[in-house]
């Protein structure tokens, strides 16, 4: 299983499989936030990065394991649309099965209609906008230097009024750089005239790429949720029921787990269905091995 990973908890869609149609790390943007850390690979050229045809192959086996899958999410270790074979991917899962799938997407390429026509058979999909000002956008996104932030927020809107789909759009606000007033004001007015469904504000939670990239805290978050208006949610940490994993794979889906993304204790224990204690055990083995690195971000520790 190269390029499936999961079920794990996500903090908006339940028990998410991941599909990464990217090799690490590939991306338009490189933002000082990124939990991967920095970009390897920045880059706006489509190409078929991975197959189409080992993206079904492994989800299939997935499938007949009949884990409990609340979302097939399209993330991972980059820009998940910079795969030229995306709109086939979708194609055949939908083919697969009737879980419902997600694209998080950080939008920079929405602006050309084949990319959004790629799309439009998702069920739900999740761009990112952390600001409507170029100068913030190099601050914050570090983007390819082809992408200018108007061009973005065109590509969005359209997205958000062609397609049939949910559309809820992401902000990634970090202390210091895109939170103030004057920002998140202008953002609003921009926001507005998109189709959205929901505006899922967030915040650095997870070990950033950069350390300067600092947390907002709850109060701040509920200031700029005041001004974005009735759509605007923050996201609420994950809470769900745990299911069962197999034994002898815990070691092997913990490192596929960490290898991902950071992950706490809890974010294990919810995934594989099993005790933190017992989890414990586990990655104490894996420290031990050097396969697994820990560290402590806004007082949570973190594995990697
Ligand atoms: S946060 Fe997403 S968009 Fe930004 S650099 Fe990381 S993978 Fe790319």
């Amino acid at each position: 299983m190269g390029q499936i990973f999961g079920p794990v908890p996500s903090r908006r869609l339940g028990f998410s499989l991941g599909v990464d149609t990217i090799p690490f790390k590939t991306c338009s943007l490189n933002c000082i936030y990124c939990q991967l850390g920095r970009t390897i690979n920045k880059t706006i050229q489509r190409k078929e990065y991975i197959a189409a045809d080992d993206i079904s192959r492994e989800i299939e086996e997935v499938l007949r394991e009949g884990k409990r899958i609340d979302y097939i999410t399209f993330s991972g270790s980059g820009e998940p649309t910079l795969n030229s074979e995306i709109r086939r991917m979708i194609s055949r899962i939908k083919e697969l099965t009737s879980i419902p799938l997600a694209i998080l997407t950080n939008g920079t390429l929405l602006y050309r209609p084949r990319i959004r026509e790629d799309l439009m058979e998702a069920d739900l999909v999740i761009p990112s906008l952390d600001t409507v000002t170029q100068e913030i956008f190099e601050m914050v996104n570090r983007p390819h230097p082809s992408l200018k932030i108007e061009k973005v927020i065109t590509g969005i809107d359209s997205f958000s009024q062609e397609f049939n789909g949910k559309v809820w759009l992401e902000i990634m606000v970090v202390k210091g750089i895109n939170d103030s007033l004057e920002e998140i004001e202008k953002a609003a007015q921009v926001i507005k005239q998109m189709n959205l469904e929901k505006i899922q504000l967030n915040t650095v939670v997870r070990p950033p790429a950069e350390e300067f990239a600092r947390p907002l805290t709850r109060e701040d978050l509920n200031n700029i949720k005041t001004v974005l208006g009735k759509k605007c949610e923050i996201i609420a940490e994950f809470k769900r029921a745990t299911q069962k994993a197999y034994k002898r794979d815990v070691e092997k889906s913990i490192l596929s787990m960490v290898k991902r993304r950071p992950v706490t204790l809890v974010d294990i224990s919810h995934s594989l269905g099993l005790h933190r204690n017992e989890i414990i055990k586990y990655v104490e083995t894996l420290e031990k091995k050097h396969q697994v690195k820990t560290e402590v971000h806004s007082g949570e520790r973190y594995y990697r």
